[in-house]
């Protein structure tokens, strides 16, 4: 749950603006299919499509599919927030108890290593990954 705050603002935030830039290769690439179907609907009461018309239209149907496969695989590639991260079992990194992380959401493990057990690798998180 995001905590919304008092203040709206009619702005989108830095979040809303990053998710809609992430997916924008994608929305361009559909946003060519349309015009591409569209030309090619044309084209039928004009005589008929042309092969560069239909080569067009593959061509633009072909960039969704990679569209879509980059825009995945960048969403994958998200930060893990602490509130998805619960201990799995204890590292074997150092002797001082500190935990081994994974994450609810994307399953990637990290070693949270404590000053307060002690360890001198102190709070900050290193990947295993
Ligand atoms: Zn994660
Ligand atoms: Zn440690």
């Amino acid at each position: 749950m995001r905590k919304r705050l008092a203040l709206v603002t009619a702005e989108p935030s830095a979040a809303d603006l990053a998710a809609i830039e992430a997916e924008w290769p994608l929305i361009a690439a559909e946003l060519d299919v349309l015009d591409a179907e569209i030309t090619l609907l044309y084209a039928e009461d004009h005589g008929g499509p042309t092969v560069l018309d239909w080569r067009r239209l593959r061509r633009a149907e072909s960039r969704v599919t990679r569209a879509a496969a980059e825009v995945t695989a960048r969403q994958s590639a998200h930060v893990c927030e602490p509130h998805t991260l619960r201990e799995v079992r204890l590292t074997t990194e150092c002797d001082y108890g500190c935990k081994v992380m994974a994450c609810r959401d994307c399953g990637a493990e990290q070693v949270t290593h404590w000053s307060a057990y002690g360890c001198p690798a102190g709070k900050p998180v290193h990947r295993i990954a």
